[in-house]
C-alpha cells in the first residue's frame, strides 16, 4: 500500500489498541531492516529520520526507499520527520512527501515553544499531516545531539499548550532518556496524570535505554508512539565491527551490509514484540523484499 498519512496510522493504531514503534533510519540498509520487521510483525509503525542523520542522503532518497518499499507492504507504514528543530526542516520534510512530523523547539522558552509549534502546525495543515511537539525536555543524548536539559513535563502546562498550539501528538519527558547509557525510570504516575487531561495521544521517546516491562506498559497509558533509535545503531554498528574483527582484509560488502541489516531487522522485530505483549488481532507476514 501505498505511504500511510500519519492522522490515518494513528487511527488505526487506537482502534486496534497496539503501540506503534517510531524507528529511526540512517541508510538504505537501515530502512530495508526496519521494514522488514514491521512487515513481518503486521503491526502498524512510523520510520522516521531526524535532520542530523539527512546528511547521507537528503530527504527525497528517504522518501523515495520508505515509498517503493511501502508499496510492497501489507503493513500501514508511515514516514515521520522527527526533532525537526528548525521550520526549514519541517517545510523540507513535508516537500519530500513525509507524512507526519515533528517540529521540536524544546530549546525555547515556554511562549516561545507555543509560537513556534503553532507555525509549523498551520504550515503542515496545508499538507494534511500531523505535527508531534515537545513539552519539557527529554534528558540525554538527543539523536547525536547532546541535551542538557532535564525538566520533566510540567502538566499544568498540558492543556494550555496543546490547546494554543493545535498539536496533534504530545511528546512528554517523564523520565525517559535518549540514548542507551542513562538509567531511564519512567514516572509512571507524571504519565497517568498527563494522560487524564491531554486532548491528545502521547509519545515516548528515548525507548532503547527502559526497560521492557515498562515499555510494555505504555499501550495502557495513552501512548501511540515509541521511538527508538540508539539500540538499532548500536546494532547496526556492533554488526560491521563483528565483520571487521572477522576479517580485517575482506572487501565483500554487500555481505557486510547484509548482515548490518539484518541485525538493525532483529532488534525493530524484538522492540514491536515488546511494545506490543498481547496484541489483540496479531498479523504475522512474510517479509518481501
Ligand atoms: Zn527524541
Amino acid at each position: 500500500m501505498p505511504l500511510v498519512n500519519g492522522f490515518d496510522l494513528i487511527d488505526i493504531i487506537k482502534e486496534r489498541h497496539v503501540v506503534a514503534g517510531a524507528f529511526n533510519t540512517t541508510n538504505l540498509e537501515t530502512t530495508i531492516g526496519i521494514l522488514n520487521a514491521v512487515e513481518k510483525s503486521g503491526i502498524p509503525a512510523f520510520i522516521q529520520i531526524a535532520p542530523t542523520n539527512i546528511p547521507v542522503s537528503g530527504y527525497g532518497y528517504i522518501a523515495d526507499m520508505v515509498n517503493r518499499y511501502a508499496k510492497e507492504m501489507d503493513t500501514p507504514i508511515a514516514l515521520h520527520l522527527d526533532h525537526g528543530k528548525s521550520f526549514d526542516s519541517v517545510r523540507q520534510a513535508a516537500r519530500a512527501g513525509f507524512t507526519s512530523v515533528m517540529t521540536d523547539n524544546a530549546k525555547y522558552d515556554y511562549e516561545e515553544n507555543i509560537q513556534h509549534t503553532y507555525e509549523a502546525v498551520q504550515f503542515a495543515k496545508g499538507y494534511g499531516i500531523p505535527v508531534e511537539a515537545e513539552l519539557g525536555a527529554i534528558a540525554g543524548k538527543e539523536d547525536d545531539d547532546i541535551t542538557k536539559g532535564n525538566n520533566k513535563t510540567n502538566p499544568d502546562q498540558v492543556v494550555d499548550f496543546v490547546e494554543r498550539t493545535g498539536v496533534n501528538l504530545l511528546a512528554v519527558a517523564v523520565g525517559n532518556v535518549h540514548g542507551l547509557d542513562l538509567n531511564p525510570n519512567i514516572d509512571f504516575p507524571l504519565l497517568k496524570k498527563i494522560r487524564e487531561i491531554c486532548p491528545v495521544p502521547l509519545v515516548l521517546h528515548g525507548a532503547s535505554g527502559i526497560p521492557d516491562e515498562q515499555v510494555a506498559q505504555m499501550v495502557d497509558n495513552g501512548v501511540v508512539k515509541i521511538n527508538v533509535a540508539s539500540d538499532l545503531r548500536r546494532a547496526y554498528i556492533q554488526s560491521a565491527g563483528k565483520s571487521y574483527e572477522e576479517d580485517p582484509d575482506r572487501f565483500d560488502l554487500v555481505n557486510v551490509s547484509l548482515a548490518a541489516e539484518k541485525a538493525v531487522e532483529n532488534v525493530v522485530y524484538h522492540k514491536i514484540q515488546v511494545m506490543n505483549q498481547n496484541p489483540p488481532t496479531p498479523v504475522h507476514r512474510e517479509a518481501k523484499k
